[in-house]
């Protein structure tokens, strides 16, 4: 195992009817901004009870954050931000809402030029203003973490930070809330939890014995009731194994001690950025790519994860369990019904010269190892055309 550092200072609110209690957990007499989407709330009574519980504060409100949120977007609320002297912004949605939450609270304390530069030159984040969240989809694990992905619209850059100043305060996670989702986004929530297990845990092996066990408990919560949900879409149950699983996926327990990997993401942040796809429609095209050209590195962890998650043993040879495990990982995508080749989304060859210039262009080095070059990203590509 390797040395780590380890702190997670959100505190989580679980289950139903808790909205309600995010008044005690704002401190009186804060200046509230509640942050959201493109109105998902108002349909499905999530923003009357969060109203109803800030009936003792003064507060205003900040909506249209897109999905894969805009830098743009952000500066907006920024600038309400000031003009309203807020001192404390309750995020209200999914990944987009609260990743963007999590870059105006800082960008609204930022001290440097341009705060542009928290993403593409990583400035330091000295303070930020305090957030807590009311989750409405599971899939990031950002109600649990310090990370955050933004968009440049302007020019197509999709680029992350973190830093300790940008955990939310508290979450709020209600199962019952998610019964609301259209049934893509209940899928890509499973996918893109199910990749983020999968970058922290398919990689070099550690002998991180408690990380793996928990990455794998997770993997097969996410594989048994995902399906579930397409099938039965009001079991609170299933809602709230999905929800906690996706929370754990990324709150950076099972990344202690481990090599991560994350090329799966930088590349899919790619095609986002350039194509518009949904996050997980991007990992599901390209993680099979990365286990397939990275089978002899990740070759001890990728047969762990067939035999542990898929159940894939027996008298085969080691190739073909890896064989057989990045198929069951194909197969999975598909039954969550998310496509996983780029010419299912309309893209091909000019996709593949895109991305991987782009990773040339910034001269990026991927993986657990960094050695997942421009050539590299173009050889995954290729097999997923
Ligand atoms: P999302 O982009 O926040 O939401 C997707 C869609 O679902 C939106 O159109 C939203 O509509 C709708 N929606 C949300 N909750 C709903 C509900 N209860 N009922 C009906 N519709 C609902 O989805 P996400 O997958 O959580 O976030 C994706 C973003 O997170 C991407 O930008 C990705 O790169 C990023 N990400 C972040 C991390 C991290 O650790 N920070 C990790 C992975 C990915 P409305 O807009 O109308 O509400
Ligand atoms: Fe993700």
């Amino acid at each position: 195992m390797e040395n780590f550092s380890f702190v997670n200072p959100v505190k989580i609110i679980f289950g139903k009817d808790t909205i309600q209690s995010l008044s005690k957990e704002i401190p009186a007499g804060s200046k509230v901004l509640i942050t959201y989407g493109g109105g998902s709330i108002k349909r499905n009574g999530v923003y009357d009870q969060v109203v109803k519980a800030l009936a003792d504060f003064e507060w205003n409100e900040f909506s249209g954050i897109e999905a894969n949120p805009h830098y743009e977007t952000c500066m907006k609320a920024v600038q309400l931000i000031k003009e309203k002297n807020i001192n404390y912004v309750l995020a209200v949605g999914g990944g987009s809402v609260i990743d963007a939450t999590k870059f105006i609270v800082a960008a609204a304390c930022f001290d440097g030029d341009d705060p542009w530069d928290i993403l593409s030159k990583q400035a330091t984040i000295k303070d930020a203003l305090p957030f807590g969240t009311v989750l409405t989809i599971s899939a990031t694990g950002s109600e649990m973490n310090g990370g955050a992905v933004i968009t440049k619209a302007e020019t197509h850059d999709k680029l992350s930070f973190g830093s300790s100043k940008t955990y939310p305060k508290f979450s709020i996670l209600d199962p019952e809330v998610t019964y609301s989702l259209p049934m893509k986004q209940v899928s890509n929530g499973v996918v893109d939890a199910f990749v983020h297990v999968v970058e922290q845990y398919v990689t070099y092996p550690v002998n991180a014995m408690i990380q793996d066990k928990f990455a794998e408990a997770i993997l097969v919560t996410l594989i048994t009731e995902g399906p579930k949900a397409l099938e039965t879409p009001e079991n609170y149950d299933i809602r709230a194994n999905l929800m906690w699983a996706s929370t754990w996926a990324l709150n950076g327990w099972i990344g202690c001690g481990v090599p991560e990997d994350w090329a799966t993401h930088g590349i899919g942040h790619e095609l986002t950025a350039l194509y518009g796809l949904d996050h997980a429609q991007t990992l599901a095209i390209v993680l099979p790519g990365v286990l397939t050209v990275l089978k002899e590195q990740k070759a001890e962890k990728i047969i762990q994860f067939g035999e542990m998650v898929f159940g894939i043993y027996n008298n085969m040879s080691k190739e073909e369990r890896i064989n057989e495990t990045i198929n069951a990982v194909v197969n999975f995508f598909e039954e969550m019904q998310v496509k996983t080749r780029l010419s299912d989304y309309g893209l091909g060859q000019e996709a593949v010269n895109a991305v991987s210039n782009r990773i040339k262009e910034r001269g990026w080095k991927l993986g657990e190892k960094e050695n997942i070059t421009a050539d590299t990203v173009r050889q995954i590509l290729t097999l997923r055309l």
